[in-house]
């Protein structure tokens, strides 16, 4: 077994991305392939599409061309097994994919997830582990029509709007919301309810922290703590105590 990091320094130098139908690689692993060319543009890349009309032919190609634009090298192949039938191709493809594990030897096999619904997908990915035994192999979901989503075991966090890598656990992703959170009911406290509003920070080692401009029931709040102390001020009325001490404040 070869042991290989996926970025950085251990970055493989050819890379073997399987797609059951066009569109499949980039939706599935389009971003980790683009930060793969960030971070090592030395990359070697064979993307095998294995069926497509002639039309999704044309677009596959041109879309593969954009994507691996700065690798030092792009094998881009469409084949034409039949879509919808791999379970009943399976033998001329595993034939396919035999020939691309000796003529190709990748560091690095992007695939399909095997615990997909979706049986073109799920035949490429089993054989992708008959004929890659001694390769690092990792497989991407397509979420699709049979809600397959499974049971990941590494995930990595990219903005859905650039694709551009998070730069800590996807706080700038989706994810920001618990962040900010946290932050305000962590180190602000602020808890609103139907009856009160609630300030009771958590006690950490924090020197000074003052959070305005916030709305809660339609009154304008801000909260400034320092040293022990906490002041929150409702409208213009304020309310102190000291950290530890939660202050309830009617509405
Ligand atoms: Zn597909």
């Amino acid at each position: 077994m070869r042991a290989i990091g996926v970025f950085g320094s251990g970055a493989p130098s050819r890379v073997l991305c399987l797609g059951a139908h066009s569109d499949d690689i980039e939706i599935g692993c389009g971003a980790t392939v683009l930060r793969l060319l960030e971070e090592c543009p030395k990359t070697q890349f064979t993307w095998v599409v294995l069926s497509a009309t002639p039309e999704r032919e044309r677009e596959a190609r041109s879309s593969a061309a954009s994507f691996l634009v700065g690798a030092k090298s792009a094998d881009i192949r469409v084949e034409r097994f039949r879509e919808s039938h791999f379970p009943w191709e399976g033998s001329r493809i595993k034939d396919r994919l035999a020939g691309i594990a000796r003529e190709i030897d990748p560091e690095l096999v992007l695939t399909h997830w095997r615990g997909d619904k979706h049986q073109d997908h799920r035949t490429v990915a089993e054989l992708t582990w008959n004929h890659f035994r001694d390769h690092l192999i990792l497989e991407y979901e397509i979420p699709e029509w049979d809600g397959d989503l499974g049971r990941p075991n590494c995930h990595e966090h990219y903005n859905p709007l650039t694709g551009q890598a998070c730069v800590y656990r996807g706080i700038d992703d989706y994810m920001h919301s618990w962040v900010i959170d946290l932050i305000i009911r962590g180190v602000a406290g602020v808890e609103p309810s139907a009856a009160a509003l609630r300030v009771d920070p958590l006690p950490m080692a924090i020197e000074e922290a003052h959070l305005t401009g916030l709305r809660v029931r339609g009154r304008r709040v801000e909260v400034r703590r320092a040293g022990g102390q906490v002041r929150v001020d409702v409208d213009g009325t304020t309310h102190e105590a000291r950290v530890g001490e939660p202050l309830g404040i009617g509405w």
